[in-house]
């Protein structure tokens, strides 16, 4: 400890008047939890908890991390997944413990809230310095007016925001609408040059993180902070990644490149602006031929690389770079400053189509033109199928279909992030990570491997539930019906849900592993029920929740965000029913591609993969049903193979420990006898 600071409380002091502050009660997992977490940053060593609902898992690590801030007068960063979780650190958790902690510590603990540069109001481009690109992709009048409306609302907001972030914006607007008043961290001028810069609300944000002991984060940032070579993050030795079950997914996202027509068509607008039309020409007829490609092209996987594919990405590569060239240096912007803002865009959007085409013929290699055509090798059979190449490719190219206005789309993403996040995020800072849901198989270890993490660099804790899962929750499967098919929800699985529903009355959360299943089961059983039957889809999703949780004979079925995003304590979520177990879809490009690769480097690719991203969710899904110490009920999981399966001990070690029964009579009792208690 530096001779300078005054000692400090010990952690657990500092826990109990935080808890005693809030108003709760003093928890052993929590104390356990935070006492791992100071151990870990004074070793420097990674560690990931287990820590489930109902332990106050933010206060165990906030808490120890305040604590370091304070020591070493350097900040610590905590990064979540999601919004709802950021919004109860900064607006709930934090200042509740700043008051808490005021007396103990030697100054009131600061924090902020720090997002990537595009979630914020770019005053310069706010003020027409840059290109609106969107307007001449807007065909459908509908849409126009709808963006238009949303515009409006940026606008009005734009006077009164303090804080410039999107996320004020309450109803939210598109991406569309906000790309017109935003920049990415690339496209921005810098604050130096920006005639904005002194204001600019990006600038504020990151000086505001600056000063604070913790700064919240996102998942995506974190990860554009490790892998630039700018700082976007204030100085940090310590980040704790919570929600650290999202963060495989978060930063396979911020390093998937794209290419279609539409990313061609905004680099020729904005190059089109200030280079000899001749030049642009070229990369727009290079788009064209991609477009013509595209719309005829099979979607999925891309395994071996088409001699058209080939030539037409070399061509756009070589278009953007002939553009590239045509904007002439880079630095001639001080000479140049009216138009400084237009020539940045278009440098950003040339760099990325010549980039991506130049990463997606890459992702063939040497051996482009000679790998084994695409399969379904999501199946628990497909192990033994990849080929030579397979062990040296470093990243996967597909395509996906177009969807109303988004055209046909190429895409381009790593195999897997672990070398990623072990150079750039584990290698010269302590990382704690934590969620609900880490330990699958009853081991960190298939979480570990993902994140590239190696034996002795890391330990890993499971602090346990303050729930009593054996007696106040059943997990169910019904090994009676028939295993899902590819058609549809079978009969009997609709028969089965009815039943258990009737026994409920009502209060079921449906996650199903498809829109298609839950609206099928939807239509299916508003005939025959007499409880009101919401579906995801029906309203936004944060209303129907709303719904549900407020009438106990309310059911709502949904699929992939509900499996994560519903926190309804009490007895309107009695039954959680899961239809089928939640495998990546057979044509999901990535996860094929990466089971494929585990298989070929002789590690069993079904397990690495598919089974891991299934139990993942599944944990989740079924952690959807304690949610306070008061609750009980059933989860009820239909598909067979969850009981008769090879991989079932896996999975079933995945999930809480719920008292397991197979009996669909002894479950209807059950959920008869908690419907007439409550
Ligand atoms: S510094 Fe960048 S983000 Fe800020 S106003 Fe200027 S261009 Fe926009």
């Amino acid at each position: 400890m530096p001779k300078d600071r005054p000692e400090l409380p010990p952690v657990e002091e500092l826990l109990t008047a935080a808890v005693t502050a809030l108003g709760g009660v003093e928890r052993p997992g929590q104390v356990k939890m935070a006492q791992a977490v100071r151990d870990a940053v004074e070793s420097e060593e990674h560690l990931a908890v287990q820590a489930g609902t109902g332990t106050g898992k933010s206060l165990a690590y906030l808490v120890p991390a305040i604590r370091h801030a304070a020591e070493k007068g350097e900040a610590v960063v905590v990064s979540t997944a999601t919004i709802a979780l950021q919004r109860q650190l900064v607006d709930r958790d934090l200042p509740r413990l700043a008051d808490a902690l005021e007396g103990l510590l030697p100054h009131r603990p600061e924090f902020a809230i720090l997002k990537g540069r595009r979630n914020y109001l770019c005053r310069h481009k706010m003020a027409a310095g840059m290109p609106e690109d969107e307007d001449d992709q807007l065909f459908d009048p509908r849409e126009v007016s709808a963006t238009g409306r949303m515009v409006q609302r940026i606008q009005e907001w734009a006077n009164e925001t303090e804080t410039g972030d999107r996320d004020e914006i309450v109803p939210g607007v598109s991406d569309q609408a906000w790309r017109q008043f935003s920049v990415t961290a690339r496209e921005c001028l810098g604050a130096q040059r920006c005639p904005s810069g002194a204001d600019c609300f990006a600038e504020l944000a990151r000086e505001r993180a600056g000063e604070a002991d913790v700064v919240v984060t996102n998942h995506a940032l974190l990860a554009i902070d490790a892998m630039e070579d700018f700082a976007v993050l204030p100085e940090h030795d310590v980040v704790v990644v919570d929600e650290a079950h999202e963060l495989v997914d978060r930063v396979t996202s911020v390093v998937t490149g794209e290419l279609s027509e539409s990313t061609v068509g905004l680099a020729v607008r904005r190059a089109g602006r200030l280079i000899e039309q001749g030049v642009a020409d070229r990369l727009q007829e290079a788009g064209e031929d991609l477009r013509a490609l595209l719309a005829v092209a099979p979607p999925g996987r891309v395994d071996t690389l088409p001699q058209s594919l080939g030539m037409t990405l070399a061509l756009v590569r070589d278009a953007a770079f002939a553009c590239i060239t045509a904007l002439g240096p880079r630095n001639k912007d001080k000479d140049d400053p009216e138009n400084a803002g237009l020539r940045k865009a278009a440098f950003t959007a040339l760099d990325e189509v010549h980039d991506t085409a130049q990463r997606m013929l890459d992702a063939f290699g040497p051996a482009a033109g000679a790998g084994e055509a695409a399969g379904d090798a999501t199946g628990e059979d497909a192990a033994g199928a990849a080929g030579d190449e397979e062990v040296h490719r470093a990243e996967v190219v597909w395509l996906e279909e177009g969807r109303g206005r988004i055209p046909p789309t190429l895409r381009v993403a790593p195999l897997s992030v672990g070398g990623m996040l072990r150079d750039k995020l584990f290698g010269d800072r302590t990382v704690v990570l934590t969620s609900a849901t880490l330990a699958l198989g009853g081991t960190f270890d298939s979480l570990a491997r993902l994140w590239g993490l190696r034996t002795g660099e890391w330990t890993g804790l499971d602090v346990g539930s303050p729930f009593d899962h054996p007696r106040r929750g059943i997990l169910y499967v019904a090994t009676h019906l028939p295993q899902p098919g590819r058609d549809g929800l079978p009969e009997a699985y609709v028969d089965e849900i009815a039943e258990l529903i009737e026994a409920a009355g009502g209060r079921t959360l449906g996650l199903f592993s498809s829109m298609r299943a839950a609206k099928a089961a939807t239509e299916a059983l508003r005939e025959r029920l007499d409880v009101p039957l919401l579906c995801q889809g029906d309203d936004s999703t944060s209303q129907l929740v709303k719904q549900f949780a407020g009438d106990a004979a309310t059911c709502l079925f949904g699929t992939l965000s509900l499996w994560q995003g519903v926190d309804v304590p009490g007895p309107s979520l009695t039954l959680v029913i899961i239809d089928r177990i939640p495998f990546p879809r057979p044509d999901d490009p990535l996860a094929s591609a990466r089971q494929r690769h585990v298989a070929a480097t002789g590690g069993n690719g079904f397990m690495a993969v598919a089974a891991t991203h299934a139990a993942l969710l599944l944990a989740q899904g079924a952690g959807r049903l304690l949610r306070s110490m008061d609750d009980r009920g059933v989860v009820a999981v239909l598909d067979p193979r969850l009981a008769t399966a090879r991989y079932s001990g896996f999975l079933l070690n995945s999930l809480p420990p719920f008292w397991r029964t197979t009996d669909p009579a002894k479950v209807r009792d059950a959920l008869r006898r908690l419907t007439a208690g409550s």
